[in-house]
């Protein structure tokens, strides 16, 4: 049972990328604590899925970020179905891991459509829903440890990650008189399906040695601070960077 200052009764939930890993389990986490879900990605079939395992309200609606005609059916839909939404889980990500000095073009351009403006574009629709209607909403990327650092074969990634940190703290900035909160977190390395049998290989372990705490992040870990940035329990919020990384960014130089 969620704690009463945590709950999300009556509120809308839209979380991109929810297809698989973090934004499936962020799904659960937010259905818990009684939020309408609305559930959007590629692939439908584990949207549909997921929607079966859960126990509150929920809609399935398919989602490309990187194209804006897809971005705009989306909130034509939650317009027509829900009036609006009440707050945004900007999760859908990708990586290309490349050395620096084969990166080309097309790489670089996948992770940066995908990472920065398909976040961008989808929090630019939610945004201006709420600021027509007059409402409050919160809205949380998810960024990363790489935001923040950087870490070898990872340029792009670094990259558009830095930039959705700038673009929280600027929509916090320009949206905190409108009563829309923008934060962000920025996970560390959290154990999901598709990273486990990388972290048992000679590289993945080399990679949690580094990590203070000696080990991975769960999936649950990041519940306590989605649910506070996500419910008015963070009233007093915006254009927060919060590191969730068993002590990473904190590791000795
Ligand atoms: P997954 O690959 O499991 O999930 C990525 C999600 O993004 C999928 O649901 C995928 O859905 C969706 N997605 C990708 N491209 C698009 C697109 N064009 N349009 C709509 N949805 C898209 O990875 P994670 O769960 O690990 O990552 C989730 C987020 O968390 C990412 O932003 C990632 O950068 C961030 N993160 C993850 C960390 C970790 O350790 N796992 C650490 C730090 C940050 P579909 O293919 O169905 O469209």
């Amino acid at each position: 049972m969620t704690p009463k200052i945590f709950d999300l009764t009556g509120k809308v939930a839209l979380i991109t990328g929810a297809s698989s890993g973090l934004g499936r389990h962020f799904s659960k986490t937010l259905s818990e604590a009684g939020a309408t879900i609305i559930l959007s990605a590629r692939r439908v079939d584990n949207l549909m899925e997921l929607q079966n395992e859960l126990k509150g309200n929920s809609h399935v609606f398919s989602l490309d970020v990187t194209s804006n005609e897809s971005v705009e059916n989306l909130f034509k839909e939650i317009k027509k179905e829900f009036g609006s939404a009440d707050i945004l889980i900007n999760n859908a990500g990708v990586n290309d891991t490349r050395k620096f000095k084969d990166l080309d073009e097309e790489s670089w351009n996948f992770v940066l459509e995908t990472n920065l403006n398909g976040a961008f574009r989808v929090a630019k629709s939610f945004t201006d829903l709420l600021l027509a209607q007059k409402k409050p909403g919160s809205v949380i990327n998810i960024a990363s440890i790489l935001g923040l650092r950087v870490g070898l074969n990872l340029t792009s990634y670094a990259a558009a990650k830095a930039g959705l940190v700038q673009l929280t703290k600027s929509m916090a900035l320009e949206l905190a008189r409108s009563g829309i909160r923008v934060n962000a977190i920025a996970p560390g390395y959290i154990l999901t399906e598709i990273n486990d049998d990388f972290f048992k290989t000679e590289e993945g372990q080399s990679y949690i040695k580094s990590i203070p705490m000696n080990r991975l992040g769960l999936e649950s870990e990041l519940d306590g601070l989605l649910l506070l940035l996500a419910s008015d329990a963070s009233s007093f919020m915006t254009g927060s960077i919060i590191p969730v990384d068993g002590g990473h960014l904190v590791n000795p130089l």
